[in-house]
């Protein structure tokens, strides 16, 4: 089983240190509950360039990124008992280097670091399963026979679960659901 880790807001959450920033720049605090649609920053009237510049900033302090959760490391370990994880991220390449140090601080081992352009890129890969918080990777994978494993942001609650869509609330809950996938796949 092939099995594709999307990196910010699945095992990082750079968008604590994005709000961190915002904050230290604008002076305006914004709660990460509020952070409730992938495209929140247009109501703060700022562009994507603007968005992802401050992204690249929160990535270049990469050490006060927080997991998403307490013993990332070893819940993404623990995945891999089940296949190959890929970290699968479409993040600015630019960033990498501050993203495979946030990796290996956090003790993520994984098979392969593999950038994507954008989500369509991410699921023409062809794996079988990808954990992801974005909601476009449910219209990317619609019809394709691959499973995504929604991991639930505030940004991504008004999804709905469906044939090949399931909602993990953390990486406890998709190892469970990876465990009963790969059953049916053998
Ligand atoms: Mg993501």
């Amino acid at each position: 089983m092939r099995i594709a880790v999307d990196l910010d807001g699945v095992l990082a959450n750079s968008m604590k240190a994005w709000l961190k920033i915002w904050y230290e720049e604008k002076g305006q605090l914004i709660k990460f509950e509020e952070l409730d649609d992938w495209f929140f920053w247009k109501k703060l009237n700022i562009n994507e360039e603007d968005f992802a510049r401050i992204l690249n900033k929160a990535w270049k302090r990469w050490i006060e990124i927080p997991p998403t959760e307490d013993r990332i490391g070893e819940k993404v370990c623990r995945l891999k008992t089940l296949g190959e994880v890929d970290i699968l991220t479409a993040r600015p390449k630019n960033t990498e280097k501050y993203a495979l140090k946030w990796l290996n601080y956090y003790g993520v081992r994984f098979n392969r670091y593999v950038w994507a352009r954008n989500s369509e890129a991410k699921a023409k890969l062809g794996y079988d399963v990808y954990i992801d918080d974005s909601p476009y990777m449910v219209e990317v994978l619609k019809d394709t026979g691959k499973i995504l494993l929604l991991y639930s942001q505030p940004w991504n609650r008004s999804v709905q679960e469906n044939v090949n869509v399931i909602i993990v609330k953390n990486l406890d809950e998709a190892y469970f659901h990876l465990r009963r996938i790969k059953n049916i796949l053998e």
